[in-house]
């Protein structure tokens, strides 16, 4: 039985945030812990799944995870490492890794590079490394250099998470079972797009995700190639747009195919720079108020993106031009302690929302009538969606109240809440359809929710720390020239 030892260490880090994200910001699985989530949604669950059909004898080390946020605490990448290091007992066949890619801490701008360089400093060259990352990485030649293989997921929203881990296991299996061994070459033209240009859908990434397929269906050798977007909001030299080949073929052939991707995406680098259009131009749009559902997508406070779903601009638009029959979710602790204490049906002022980015107007201030107050736990409609493959099969909102100001439903949440998932709604009495018009703080990954049952889908532009806008924002460590920066 070939002895494979599991670990996992999942952030995407927004650099540009106030705050630290601390131990206690992160769900800790250690040992066996893991093995429970055998099967799930979740990428972890689908490569112990694998572990299970090809036999092998799993050692499971530990798994880190925590929502998109600021950057990490160098004290959670110590905890990790010590915890990793203990547990690494040989004889030990392979590795196996869930990772991000995109974390951040104070002191290390490559965190998953560096864990790979440490482990590959303990463990023999001959034993293989291997894993899925997510497409939104900021991959570095350092995860090139100490992996084997490493698979990104394929789609954005990530509907394949779990199906990218699987393969990824599927191809350890065919390492340790032909003794064929691949190495990682990777390349980062000069440019980067914000997250609303990072949808697979469309292009770019959708001829980029095809050119990476055509790759691998013609070279024998390849036996992953990985397009990954990257993640804007992390000031890191290697932030941006990037490929990584794994193959057992030459370096030349790797180089070549790396070359066709690159080319490729600078020849499309204007189409992955969406920009979102101004709030008095949309909302003029919505008057007289069209037929169906629209959705109003927020990427500025776009929450699986790190920012924090409190953001107020839409809520003041929303009251502003007296849209009819609108709901909108705003994370808010604050205001849920106050509702804590109100009957159901009453009525109260309070200040919501706008508390958490320097960048937002601040807290609103508005009369609302309590509808419901009680917990926010539900269990994912769409087993395959984005918020699985983050999170797996379930989410919690925390303490949750539903509150309307005239005909405008408003979810307060106390754990911030990516819109992945119409379960969101639905468990707290609100039918997303019978909606005139509904708020999303996203960029792209809802898209598997609401595109079902959007008549329309209008993206705005507020203030908020995940802007479309890269220019407005403050980077330092960035290699120059980088596209659209320059
Ligand atoms: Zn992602």
């Amino acid at each position: 039985m070939k002895r494979v030892l599991f670990a996992g260490l999942f952030h995407e880090t927004h650099t540009f945030l106030d705050g630290i994200t601390g131990l206690n910001d992160f769900q800790v699985l250690r040992g066996n812990e893991l093995l429970l989530r055998m099967g799930d949604s979740s990428p972890l669950g689908g490569a112990l799944e694998s572990a299970r059909e090809f036999g092998w004898n799993v050692l499971p080390a530990i798994d880190y995870r925590a929502s998109p946020s600021a950057t990490v605490d160098d004290e959670v990448v110590e905890h990790f490492w010590s915890e990793l290091k203990s547990v690494i007992q040989p004889p030990i066949d392979a590795v196996f890794l869930i990772l991000h890619g995109a974390m951040v801490s104070k002191r290390i701008v490559d965190v998953e590079g560096e864990i790979l360089d440490r482990l590959r400093r303990m463990i023999s060259p001959a034993i293989p490394i291997f894993g899925v990352f997510d497409l939104h990485a900021n991959f570095t030649q350092r995860m090139a250099e100490h992996a084997n293989c490493l698979v990104a997921y394929r789609e954005n929203p990530h509907t394949d998470a779990r199906q990218a881990a699987k393969l990824a296991a599927g191809l350890l299996q065919r390492t340790m079972t032909t003794g064929k061994m691949p190495r990682m070459f990777w390349r980062h033209p000069p440019l980067m797009w914000p997250p609303t240009g990072t949808g697979t859908a469309v292009d770019p990434m959708c001829s980029l995700e095809r050119l990476a397929r055509d790759l691998e269906n013609k070279s024998p050798n390849f036996w992953a190639v990985s397009v990954c977007a990257g993640f804007s909001f992390a000031d890191t030299p290697d932030t941006g747009v990037s490929f990584a080949v794994a193959t057992i073929g030459d370096e030349y052939e790797a180089q070549k195919a790396l070359s066709e991707l690159a080319d490729l995406a600078m020849d499309k680098k204007s189409d992955g720079n969406v920009l979102d259009p101004p709030r008095d131009e949309v909302f003029a749009r919505l008057n007289p108020l069209p037929s169906g559902l629209t959705v109003l997508v927020e990427p500025s406070d776009n929450i699986g993106g790190g920012a924090p779903g409190d953001g107020t601009g839409l809520l003041r638009a929303l009251i502003k031009n007296s849209i009819a029959n609108a709901a909108i979710a705003i994370n808010d602790p604050q205001a849920i302690r106050e509702l804590s204490k109100l009957p159901i049906g009453n009525k109260t002022t309070i200040s919501l929302g706008g508390r958490s980015s320097r960048l937002d107007a601040g807290p609103f201030t508005l009369e609302v009538e309590l509808q419901r107050f009680g917990s926010g736990q539900f269990q994912l409609e769409d087993k395959q969606s984005h918020l699985a493959s983050m999170n797996g099969d379930s989410f919690d909102m925390g303490q949750s109240a539903v509150v309307h100001h005239g005909s405008l439903t408003i979810l307060i949440t106390s754990n911030k809440t990516p819109p992945f998932d119409l379960g969101q709604w639905r468990s707290q009495g609100i039918e997303p359809t019978k909606l005139s018009v509904i708020v999303v703080k996203a960029a792209v990954a809802h898209r598997a929710a609401y595109d079902p049952i959007a008549s329309r889908m209008l993206w705005v532009d507020t203030p908020g720390p995940c802007t479309s806008n890269l220019r407005r924002l403050p980077y330092h460590k960035i290699q120059r020239p980088i596209f659209p920066l320059d």
